[in-house]
């Protein structure tokens, strides 16, 4: 499926081939024809699943379609409202740069800033605004803005907005745009409060949901584990062997180093074996079901050849590496907590992967508990280096320097020193403070 069957103008087929994307992903697949089709939508998706292109593109296209030359100011026809100031410039972002071969105008509003500027721009007339709801409600109250030509309305991250105590906002707001509207209401979770507000605000809604890729479904618990690179591979041995796991996935980062750790696992006492790119289809097949079918402990994959790895009790997911590129550790969290089952993801960071947690963290918009394990704390004195992918490893292909650190993966021990293994299940742990 392309971009161009969904149906979707050429100006917006330009600016998404601008930048970069090739295929649309399975939650734009799903919304894109919904909603230029008119249905409202009960969404089920979070950030990492390409959730904004989603509904903002159909967006986009109708508000075109429906456009008719207004004498005076132009009147405000989308309004898309979101929790946070950070998610408002994002959304307001992603506006501008699908419709940057558009006549439309937007704005994006929210609070902390002075509200003088965001005037000056709603006064000058725009077709879409984002905004988070306290700020737009004092537009209101200042009249700087009209909300009761609005067609099409998005609410993103309902859930994180009720959780915020915006509800009340929210009501206002709706009081305040006309019944007769396109509405699209995308939240990561599906409480009964969501349900309510679903139920109050939408037509008969399609419901589309991308649960299995989703960034932190919450049957998933994250970790991370600081580690020097050099002992990365004994912590694991120490963990699944401590804990007795009987079914564990393993990421690495290049498919030599997926083959290294396999064999060495195995010298270990613990059968292993390797998924990638380079083996044949009938090995890969043959790895995959011994795995399934737990003759093999471990299975070793780069990010790409795990793609299609859907197991539906995996209970523990580990990166040995983190990824180059944030999104892939979105799919590689995704391969644990399906189906309503409770799941485990650990990565073992060494110092060279601190700026790429940095950004998986930004991704997901949250930080990973970081968890030490006595007799495994990093050695502050080793230097970052530069990260070796590898060819045709996991992720992108340059390789990234690492210059500054402004921050180190946990903290050290108290009692350092000890390299019993077994500590590494006994909880002794360290909670990072932050
Ligand atoms: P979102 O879930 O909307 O926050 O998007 C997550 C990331 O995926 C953003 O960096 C988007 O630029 C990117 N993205 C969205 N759609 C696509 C696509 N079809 N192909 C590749 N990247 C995409």
């Amino acid at each position: 499926m392309s971009f161009e069957s969904l149906g979707l103008r050429a100006e917006l087929l330009r600016a998404v081939s601008e930048k970069g994307y090739n295929t649309p992903s399975p939650i734009q697949l799903q919304a894109i024809p919904l909603i230029l089709e008119g249905r409202d939508i009960m969404g089920g998706a979070q950030t990492g699943t390409g959730k904004t292109a989603g509904f903002t593109l159909p967006l986009l296209q109708r508000l075109m379609a429906s456009s008719k030359p207004e004498k005076g100011r132009r009147p405000l026809r989308a309004l898309m409202l979101t929790p946070t100031r950070e998610l408002a410039a994002q959304v307001h972002e992603s506006v501008q740069s699908y419709g940057k071969h558009l006549p439309l105008r937007s704005t994006v509003v929210f609070g902390g800033v002075s509200i003088n500027p965001q005037k000056q721009k709603l006064i000058k007339g725009v077709d879409i605004l984002v905004a988070t709801p306290g700020r737009l409600l004092d537009h209101v109250s200042q009249r700087s803005v009209d909300l009761s030509k609005i067609d099409i309305l998005v609410l993103d991250e309902a859930d994180r907005m009720l959780d915020m105590g915006f509800i009340r906002d929210i009501r206002k707001v709706l009081a305040l745009i006309p019944r007769q509207r396109q509405t699209l209401l995308f939240s990561a979770t599906f409480s009964s409060d969501i349900k309510k507000l679903a139920n109050d605000l939408l037509r008969s809604p399609a419901l589309v949901e991308v649960a299995k890729e989703n960034v932190a479904v919450d049957s998933v618990t994250q970790v991370i584990h600081p580690v020097d690179k050099k002992r990365k591979r004994e912590l694991l041995s120490a963990l699944i062997g401590g804990n007795n796991w009987q079914q564990v996935l393993v990421f690495t980062r290049t498919k030599h180093g997926a083959n290294r750790l396999a064999e060495q696992l195995n010298t270990d006492g613990i059968s292993s074996a390797a998924i990638h790119g380079n083996k044949s289809q009938g090995a890969r097949t043959r790895a995959l079901a011994d795995f399934k079918a737990s003759k093999v402990r471990v299975l070793v994959a780069t990010d790409i050849a795990a793609r299609g790895i859907d197991i539906d009790q995996l209970p523990h997911v580990v990166n040995y590496e983190l990824p180059n590129v944030a999104e892939d550790y979105v799919h590689s969290i995704g391969r644990t907590g399906r189906a309503g089952n409770e799941g485990e993801a650990m990565s073992l960071v060494c110092v060279d992967e601190l700026k790429l947690l940095k950004d998986i963290e930004r991704l997901i918009k949250r930080d990973i508990p970081s968890v030490t394990f006595e007799g495994y704390e990093p050695d502050p004195s080793i230097k970052p280096e530069p990260i070796n992918n590898g060819r045709g490893g996991r992720g992108g292909n340059g390789q990234r320097k690492h210059a500054s650190h402004n921050r180190r993966g946990g903290q050290p021990s108290a009692r350092g020193g000890n390299n019993n293994r077994s500590k590494a299940n006994t909880g002794q742990r360290h909670q990072r403070g932050r």
